[in-house]
C-alpha cells in the first residue's frame, strides 16, 4: 500500500508536470493538504514528509486537530476551506491562519472583529459559486467585486484572492472552463482594487482538487487543495438529517 509520504511526492510530481505543460514556474503553485476526516496522526505523517499547510472543512474537527497538534502549531498553517456559519466565526478567527470560504460580508466582519490583536491579520479568500450551481455555497461572480472591495477594507483581515469548487467534469477541457472563469474574475477584481489599495496582494487562486489539479494549474491556480489523492477515499459524511428509511 502506498504511504502518505509517497502519495505526497506523487502530488508534487503532478504539480511539477502541470506547471511544465503550462510553462509555469513549479514554485508558483502551493500544495494545501486537505486532511478533513483523517486523524491528527495522518497530519503528523504528512508533516514528517515536509508538508506545512493543511485544510479542514468542519470547524470543530479542525479545532480538535489544531489542539492535538499544538506542539507543531508554530510550524503549521491551518486553512478553513469548508462552509462557515456566523455563530462559529470566533474560534476560527482565534485558531486558523486562512479562511477560503468567505462568501458574505457579515462573516468577514465577524472574523475581522474577532481576530485577536496579537495575531497577524487572517488571510481570506472569497468563495465563488463559479459553476452557478443552485445548491452550492459561494458568492455569485457578479457579487464578487463589491464583496472584495468591502472585505479588503476590514482591518484584521488580509484579502488574498478567490476560491472555487467547480461542478465536477470528466473531460480536461470541460474542467478547465470554470477555472478559467475564476482566473478571469480575479484579474478583474485586481484591476479594479489594486489601483485603489496599493498594499493589496491578491496573489491567491485557490482551485484544483484531486480530480482536476492539472486543469486548475493550466488555468493559473496558485494553491491546489488535495485530499483523497493523499489520504485515500473518505468515508461518506454522515448526513445531518436522520435517515427515515424511505
Ligand atoms: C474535500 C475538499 C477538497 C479536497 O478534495 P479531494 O477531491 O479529496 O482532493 C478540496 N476543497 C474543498 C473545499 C473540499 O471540501
Amino acid at each position: 500500500m502506498a504511504t502518505i509520504s509517497s502519495r505526497i511526492q506523487k502530488q508534487h510530481q503532478r504539480i511539477a508536470q502541470a506547471c511544465h505543460a503550462a510553462g509555469r514556474d513549479v514554485h508558483s503553485v502551493t500544495l494545501l493538504v486537505v486532511s478533513k476526516t483523517f486523524p491528527a496522526e495522518d497530519v503528523r505523517e504528512a508533516f514528517d514528509a515536509g508538508e506545512r499547510r493543511f485544510g479542514e472543512n468542519y470547524v470543530q474537527e479542525g479545532l480538535d486537530k489544531i489542539a492535538a497538534l499544538a506542539d507543531l502549531r508554530d510550524q503549521l498553517e491551518w486553512h478553513l476551506i469548508g462552509p462557515l456559519q456566523s455563530n462559529k466565526t470566533k474560534p476560527v478567527a482565534e485558531h486558523f491562519d486562512w479562511v477560503h470560504s468567505v462568501d458574505r460580508l457579515k462573516i468577514a466582519q465577524r472574523l475581522s472583529e474577532q481576530r485577536p490583536a496579537h495575531l497577524p491579520p487572517l488571510n481570506i479568500c472569497l468563495q465563488v459559486n463559479i459553476s452557478g450551481e443552485a445548491s452550492k455555497s459561494g458568492a455569485s461572480p457578479a457579487e464578487v467585486p463589491a464583496l472584495a472591495r468591502a472585505v479588503a477594507g476590514l482591518p484584521r483581515l488580509r484579502l488574498r484572492g478567490l476560491m472555487a469548487v467547480p461542478e465536477p467534469a470528466a473531460e480536461f477541457e470541460a474542467q478547465r472552463q470554470p477555472h478559467r472563469a475564476l482566473a478571469a474574475l480575479l484579474a478583474q477584481v485586481k484591476a479594479e482594487l489594486q489601483t485603489e489599495q496599493q498594499d493589496l496582494t491578491l496573489d491567491t487562486l485557490s482551485m484544483g482538487m484531486s480530480a482536476d489539479l492539472e486543469a486548475a494549474v493550466a488555468e493559473g491556480a496558485s494553491m491546489v487543495r488535495i485530499g483523497s489523492a493523499i489520504f485515500g477515499s473518505r468515508a461518506a459524511k454522515p448526513t445531518a438529517e436522520p435517515d427515515t428509511g424511505h
